[in-house]
């Protein structure tokens, strides 16, 4: 059994592991070198991720901002049930 595809060093961690990385991404709690480079690999592979991750990162933004005067917690039930049906 040879595969032949373009197997870099680098494995893919798939797309569970991404979103669980993305959330860490977003919240800086992703220190780990290995595990940043792993995500972004993913994400230059991945077009659903890659979307996902744009998603969020724009509605981590706002909703920072938002929870700096008030933290919707209603608002942000909705966006999460809206990720899980994107
Ligand atoms: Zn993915």
């Amino acid at each position: 059994m040879n595969k032949t595809d373009d197997k870099s060093d680098s494995v893919d961690i798939g797309c569970l592991q991404a979103i669980d990385a993305l959330y860490a991404y977003l919240d800086g709690e992703l220190d780990d070198p290995a595990s940043v480079t792993s995500f972004e690999h993913h994400m230059q592979h991945c077009r659903s991720c890659y979307s996902r991750a744009e998603i969020e990162g724009l509605l981590t933004a706002r909703l920072r901002e938002t929870a700096r005067s008030q933290a919707p917690e209603a608002l942000q039930a909705r966006l999460r049930k809206l990720m899980d049906d994107f």
